[in-house]
């Protein structure tokens, strides 16, 4: 078994697979390994669709095997923690790998146990989240007679910014279809104070929830879960404020406001992992800390950082990734070959792809400063504004994002 590596890559996801791929493409002489516990890919952007029902989870899986570039060391086992003085690995099997360069890409970590009871509760009964089990959502959505269906949106940073809320346009869509809507408050309580940062899509979204009644509260921060009796309890700021409001009993208990909801669906705390945390390499939150724009570590050189385990102030997604992984493929290249970086430089660049309902889409593209980036390629698809509903929005969704994924983009193609 081999011990020394010119380029290691922690994890086997979205963001390792894409640069593994991508390096091998354009230098197949690399010798680069990738650790990588897990059996399966997934392709996580589509479980807001499996939590809607129209979409098979099945399919946002792929065995691992099949999405590690050809000539790359497969090393199945984690990492138990990084010595980058000594520039080593250290595997939960206690072997030890040399690198000289790293690639630290092994996402981030859900931690239930930061709010009281969510343990306990997450993925039983009426509690669901399309982070933990979309399945589970699905049969929440489903099966929902009508009540009070709250959804919630944890402080930043977590992936996907627009996550906790597309499930919502979703269920409440589908609440219409199934005849419950009547007889149901759809709340969304948010520790944010608006419903986007980007204005042009908080434009569009706020005429969603408008038409569609939602109740919105801001600067709510879910605290702690009572599942038996039902209750979400949150802490709320004294500068919140609500948007559409309505007749709904609030309870409060020990400086906490307390809802009764008939369903629950929400974000489970979003952490870095452990060997990240607790390590010289993370900032004072916990994340990678790494240069926002060449992406390489601040502190060593021959280290690189890509997708959700950074600290990026950017939304943590698969699409910030397509553009952070070619940087750090020139930037390793250019470090080989010159003992330099390339000067390729990240922008921030993120998207979500707000689904407003069955058959609708609008896309947020944004940057660091947060301005409405859409791609030009839009044109060709014959969407004139994206930051409006469109139904080809959603056919790029449901049917060409998945595709380019899995043909193009973890196989190192620039699309
Ligand atoms: C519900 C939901 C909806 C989303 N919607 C979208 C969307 O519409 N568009 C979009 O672009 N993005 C979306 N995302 C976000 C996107 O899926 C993530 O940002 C992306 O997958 C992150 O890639 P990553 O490589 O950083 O982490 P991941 O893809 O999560 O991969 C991390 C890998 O590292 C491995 N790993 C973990 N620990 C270790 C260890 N100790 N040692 C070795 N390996 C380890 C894991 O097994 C895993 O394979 C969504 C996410 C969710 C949950």
């Amino acid at each position: 078994m081999k011990s020394r590596y010119q380029i290691l890559v922690i994890g086997g996801g979205t963001g390792g697979i894409m640069t593994a791929s991508s390096l091998l493409r354009k230098n197949p002489k690399l010798h680069l390994g990738i650790i990588e516990p897990s059996n399966d890919h997934w392709y996580q952007p589509a479980w807001t669709l499996v939590g809607a029902g129209t979409y098979d989870y099945k399919k946002t899986k792929r065995k691992m095997e099949s999405v590690i570039p050809k000539n790359a060391d497969w090393i199945k086992n984690s990492v138990h923690s990084i010595d980058a003085e000594n520039n080593t690995v250290s595997l939960e099997n206690n072997r030890k790998l040399h690198y000289e360069y790293l690639i630290i890409a092994p996402g981030l970590k859900l931690d239930p146990s930061l709010v009281e009871g969510l343990t306990e509760a997450i993925d039983k009964g009426v509690v669901c989240s399309n982070y933990s089990n979309p399945n589970h959502t699905w049969q929440v959505i489903k099966n929902f007679k009508g009540g009070t269906a709250l959804f919630t949106q944890p402080p930043k940073p977590y992936k996907c910014g627009g996550a906790p809320q597309k499930i919502m346009y979703l269920a409440d869509d589908y609440f219409k279809k199934s005849g419950v809507k009547k007889k149901t408050k759809v709340v969304y309580a948010t520790s944010g104070n608006a419903i986007f940062s980007v204005p042009e899509i908080a434009e569009t979204l706020m005429s969603v929830v408008n038409r569609k009644g939602i109740n919105l509260k801001f600067n709510w921060e879910l605290k702690k879960i009572d599942s038996e009796k039902q209750v979400a309890w949150f802490q709320v700021s004294p500068e919140a404020k609500e948007h559409n409001p309505i007749t709904l009993e609030v309870l409060k208990e020990k400086g906490l406001r307390g809802i009764k909801y008939d369903m629950l669906h929400l974000v489970p705390p979003n952490t870095a992992p452990d060997f990240i945390k607790n390590s010289t390499l993370a900032d004072s939150s916990g994340w990678l800390d790494v240069d926002p724009y060449s992406l390489q570590h601040t502190k060593y050189q021959n280290i690189f950082g890509v997708g959700d385990v950074t600290n990026l102030p950017t939304s943590k997604t698969g699409a910030a990734i397509r553009k952070q992984a070619p940087v750090v493929v020139e930037n390793i290249l250019d470090m080989i070959r010159l003992s330099q970086l390339s000067g390729k430089k990240y922008d921030g660049y993120s998207s979500c792809p707000f689904v407003t309902g069955y058959g609708k889409m609008v896309l947020a593209e944004f940057d660091y400063t947060k301005k409405f980036t859409p791609d030009p390629k839009l044109k060709r698809m014959l969407i004139k504004d994206s930051s409006k509903e469109h139904w080809r929005l959603w056919i790029l969704k449901k049917y060409i994002l998945p595709y380019l994924y899995w043909n193009k983009m973890l196989k190192g193609k620039e699309v």
